[in-house]
């Protein structure tokens, strides 16, 4: 398969420019992203001209569906893992093993250095991960289509809303719709908050009535394949109160302009800025407590990270979340979340669901 002979001849320029003359992959997403294998508990090991994936019985049949050209070292059933990549490595006369520093546990480590007593281990970081930022055209037509189940999975989902529903009631139909539309599920579980609960940004859905407060918080995704995307509305579910009116329109003045800022070589941290900015300025800086947004891909949070600390500069291909947030404790928050693809001019709004308060009352 083309795709991941390209991706691993990229990752190869990458490992040349370190200490290190082969990377031991074990972050299964990564391993997923080079070979196209989706299953667990497998390691790939690329070298300067061939590449080799560990892996076990439970996998011959799936291996050959998803990866056939790939070549395998399928261990045997009783074996431990780090043994017999010890003994790949050896076959492999590898001496000088990159490691993914940020996957690779301290007990797996230890056992390696172990069984593999000649082999200098180079820590490295983000390899792969700096890969992953930049989307190719199968990639961001996932993710195109991850947006248009997830923004069409809600639009039902607020027709069929009466206020009796529970927050659990609405995850389920979210999920429910979104398969209905062709996703192979929800890109995480969603966050279904009523009220005060809108203020926890990771607040897990209860079985409390959507009736029981004037606002709900609904942040969502769907998975197409293996890509996901993250969107979040606030809808009203009772009298519109004036609080909820004004930080809605601060937030949605702060995730327009900021999506505005959003073309080729701009820096994540100027983008979180335009957001920042707005927000400070209408008195809620100290409201707004995480990052403008994130990547999204094969994980729901992955580089670049749209924060007031990152220097990275956005490039086509890179797909962002825009999700400025304003939450006070004990009242609820308001958070506008949507998908945005950095194209050559500039930027493309990949998901589609109305945002203005208008739009979002539930009957
Ligand atoms: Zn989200
Ligand atoms: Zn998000």
């Amino acid at each position: 398969m083309a795709r991941y002979s390209r991706r691993c001849d990229n990752l190869r320029k990458r490992i040349a420019k370190t200490e290190a003359n082969s990377l031991l992959v074990t972050n299964s997403v990564n391993v997923t992203y080079l070979t196209g294998f989706t299953g667990d508990d497998s390691y790939l090991l690329l070298m300067e001209d061939s590449a080799v994936l560990i892996s076990d019985r439970r996998y011959t049949i799936q291996l050959r569906e998803e990866c056939p050209e790939l070549d395998l070292y399928i261990r045997a059933p009783g074996t431990t893992m780090h043994e017999e990549t010890a003994k790949v490595l050896r076959k492999c006369q590898i001496r000088q093993l990159g490691v993914e520093a940020n996957s690779m546990s301290l007990g797996l480590r230890s056992k390696l250095s172990l069984a593999a007593p000649k082999v200098d281990f180079i820590e490295t970081y983000g390899l792969v991960e700096e890969l992953r930022i930049l989307k190719d055209q199968g990639e961001i037509a996932r993710i195109r289509s991850a947006c248009r189940q997830a923004s069409r999975a809600f639009d039902v989902v607020r027709s069929l809303l009466t206020p009796a529903m529970t927050e659990k009631q609405i995850a389920a139909e979210l999920e429910y719709r979104a398969r209905l539309f062709g996703a192979s599920g929800l890109s995480f579980p969603p966050i279904v908050a009523v009220g005060p609960r809108a203020a926890l940004p990771h607040a897990t859905p209860t079985n409390i009535r959507i009736s029981s407060s004037p606002f709900v918080l609904i942040d969502w995704g769907a998975c197409d394949g293996l890509y996901r995307s993250d969107l979040t509305r606030v809808l009203v579910t009772g009298k519109l109160p004036p609080k909820l009116r004004r930080i809605h329109r601060i937030v949605l003045e702060a995730q327009r302009e900021a999506i505005r800022a959003i073309r080729p070589g701009v820096t994540c941290q100027a983008v979180d800025q335009v957001a920042r900015d707005i927000i400070s300025k209408a008195g809620y800086g100290k409201q707004f407590g995480h990052g403008l947004g994130h990547g999204i891909g094969l994980e729901i949070h992955e580089a670049p990270w749209l924060a007031n600390n990152q220097q990275v500069e956005l490039r086509p291909g890179m797909v962002v979340t825009v999700e400025p947030g304003i939450y006070f404790p004990g009242w609820g928050g308001v958070r506008i979340e949507d998908d945005i693809l950095v194209t050559r001019s500039g930027y493309e709004v990949l998901t589609d669901v109305p945002v203005e308060l208008e739009e979002c009352v539930v009957a």
